[in-house]
């Protein structure tokens, strides 16, 4: 039986011998076989008609039309020679050559094309359906509901490229973004992650997130486009090399690309646009080019000046609102946080360049302390790009990875060693006490909630950013009730769960945005303690007056104001220019560096395994979009009904002659 399927081209088929070969190599895919557990699979199962992975993986190439391109990059991952690194020998960062001794390449760098890929996605009805999902469902949401933000397309950002003209380089053309209803919004992010959960060794994912699907499809592992791995040990120097050949794709889906659409069975010009990068704070800096969180300007979305530990040769600089008590405080005294420097699109890309413009490396390396920025960013060719206003800081690393766990340092008495009677710090066995009862409140919640939380006082270092969020909006709000010295700290971590509970809704109305922006500048001046201009407008809102919590005003307790705190200040705009939190936050990323680090089987050819299995992943999906395919088809068993659901089910059948276990 011959199955016939859409491909790009039109018509496509699939025999069965084709599925024979898929379906071993799925099950290899999905449970992560090693080679040689397939090649012994096939060599027992010959008969069957399984062949060996070689010529397996050959066959799913064929089926795909789909395979990466490889590029030679430096041992040391500083740069890929692509552009204007492309004719050089050896790495202008650490010198080495590019070619070991018998000319072959030290170290290769696999890009997964995009255009194929997106272009497969059209070609079956079935997703390009989905793809409507901006123009058909989310345009019905928001007549139903205005005034709220229920996605990425609410944005400012999004609905002012409505109105523009497509700009590639000098040339403006015909089109506006977003004028066709197939034109699809991307996002793009990277992140290192350690194979070896050494920090050590890092290599850097590169992802792509389609947000025409719907909303709770765009996150899904098997939507989200991986464009390659950047191979360890280091970050790299120059990333932009790296991403080359992505803007390139990207620009030519900017002009438009032949397509074949499923749905009207005829050709079209395809566009995409990227519209969103994020990560966390120093990848996302790295896209932008800018100096970092330790720099002079560290924030990205606007100008505030750091400031040093007086008296110390720290170079690690902070930010924070009131520098009043400080002996040496910087131009600006005091920071409102309503009226903060905010940067522009013009005001970065003007300071970037002047960067460049200027001659000797001394007077750049000078200017770009100055603005925070070292220089002109690639992904700025992309016009559908506003920088700062594209990049939001995420909220999952703000919260989860910093903001909760450094509270929680605080309150246990663990923070850089500062907190020695301290009001906030716990008595020790009272911190033992919530840790243990946090603990024991875990088996009392459903699972649908989230991971079973360890107990923050002994194994801190199992949390994640998930289980922080279960324990911070679940469990501490109660077990931490009445056991500060001082009520303020408790009032004060209230109020923050109370915002957090707002930001992390599916759907914001513009009210509850406002309290999200009043809320957030309160905590924040309250974290640092009031100051005069706002006592009145905080008491209008009925806010806690308090002496003093965490930085106290002294200057020689600067550590306690990290750029992660100020940080929390751009929540609300961001959240006006990008949409809900959850749309550009870093949970789908963890997971895909997650799997990554799981699929690892040997030290040996590290980066060589991870990158073979990204392309066997990438040609199987192509494969399924292509023939459309289902799980089953591929030989996914139906999945299993648990004891417990049977249980359940039984439970409904006969009322009252079920009894829980
Ligand atoms: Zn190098
Ligand atoms: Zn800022």
């Amino acid at each position: 039986m011959t199955h016939q399927r859409f491909c790009d081209s039109g018509q496509s088929s699939i025999s069965n011998y084709d599925l024979d070969v898929l379906r071993p190599f799925t099950m290899k895919i999905r449970n992560n076989l090693t080679a040689l557990a397939f090649n012994e699979m096939a060599y027992n199962f010959s008969k069957a008609g399984m062949e060996n992975l070689t010529r397996t993986q050959s066959h799913v190439w064929f089926l795909s039309c789909f395979e990466p391109v490889v590029f030679v990059c430096c041992i040391n991952s500083c740069i890929c020679y692509t552009g204007k690194y492309a004719n050089l020998n050896e790495c202008p960062k650490c010198k080495t050559s590019h070619l070991d001794k018998s000319g072959q390449a030290r170290c290769t760098f696999s890009y997964m094309p995009l255009i194929p890929r997106l272009r497969a996605l059209m070609s079956n009805r079935t997703y390009a359906t989905r793809l409507q999902y901006c123009a058909d469902e989310h345009a019905k949401t928001s007549t139903r509901m205005p005034g709220m933000t229920t996605d990425i397309f609410n944005g400012l950002h999004y609905r002012s490229l409505l109105g523009e003209h497509v700009v590639v380089g000098d040339r403006t053309l015909p089109h506006n973004y977003f004028s066709d209803h197939c034109d699809i919004a991307l996002g793009f992010t990277t992140n290192g992650f350690a194979p070896f959960k050494k920090r050590k060794h890092t290599a850097w994912i590169l992802l792509i997130f389609n947000y025409n699907l719907p909303p709770d499809q765009h996150f899904q592992k098997d939507n989200i486009l991986c464009a390659g791995i950047i191979p360890s040990p280091k970050k790299p120097w120059d990333a932009d090399s790296f991403i080359y050949l992505l803007i390139q794709e990207l620009l030519e889906l900017v002009d438009s690309v032949s397509t074949y659409d499923s749905l009207l069975s005829s050709l079209f010009a395809l566009h995409a646009y990227v519209i969103t990068g994020f990560g966390d704070i120093p990848t996302v800096s790295m896209l932008m080019h800018m100096k970092g969180h330790n720099g002079s300007r560290p924030c990205r979305m606007c100008e505030i000046q750091g400031i040093g530990i007086p008296d110390l040769q720290n170079r690690t600089l902070y930010v924070l609102l009131s520098r009043r008590d400080h002996p040496k405080p910087t131009d600006v005294v005091e920071y409102h946080p309503a009226r903060l420097p905010l940067r522009s699109h013009d005001s970065f890309m003007a300071q970037a360049k002047s960067v460049l413009s200027v001659p000797t490396e001394i007077r750049q390396e000078e200017l770009s302390k100055v603005y925070g920025i070292k220089g002109v960013p690639l992904l700025s060719a992309l016009g559908s790009l506003r920088f700062p206003q594209s990049f939001p800081y995420d909220f999952m690393h703000l919260i989860w990875e910093n903001l909760i766990p450094n509270l929680v340092l605080f309150w246990s008495g663990n923070y850089k060693g500062m907190d020695e009677g301290q009001p906030y710090v716990l008595p020790p066995d009272m911190w033992q006490v919530v840790g243990a009862t946090s603990a024991k409140a875990t088996k009392m919640i459903p699972s649908s909630f989230g991971a079973p939380i360890p107990n923050p006082a002994k194994d801190s270092s199992y949390f994640t950013s998930s289980t922080w969020s279960v324990w911070s909006l679940f469990i501490a709000p109660t077990v931490l009730q009445r056991r500060f010295p001082d009520e303020h700290y408790y009032q004060h971590f209230c109020s923050l769960v109370r915002i957090l509970n707002l930001c992390l809704q599916f759907e914001i109305s513009e009210e509850e945005i406002n309290e999200i922006k009043l809320g957030i500048r309160e905590w924040v001046v309250d974290y640092e303690r009031c100051v005069p201009p706002f006592v009145s407008e905080k008491s209008k809102v009925g806010s806690i007056h308090t002496p003093s919590l965490y930085y106290q005003h002294k200057p020689e307790w600067l550590p306690v104001c990290p750029l992660t705190i100020h940080a929390l200040l751009h929540i609300p705009d961001q959240i006006r220019w990008m949409g809900p939190c959850w749309t550009t936050w870093a949970f789908p990323i963890e997971r895909q560096c997650r799997y990554f680090q799981r699929i690892i089987h040997s030290r040996l050819n590290l980066y060589a395994n991870m990158s073979q299995h990204l392309t066997d992943l990438s040609q199987l999906r192509q494969v399924k979009i292509l023939y459309n395919l289902t799980d089953e088809e591929l030989g996914k068993p139906p999945k299993h009904i648990s004891l417990q659901t049977k249980r359940l089910e039984d439970c409904k059948s006969r009322p009252g002659t079920f009894t829980l276990v």
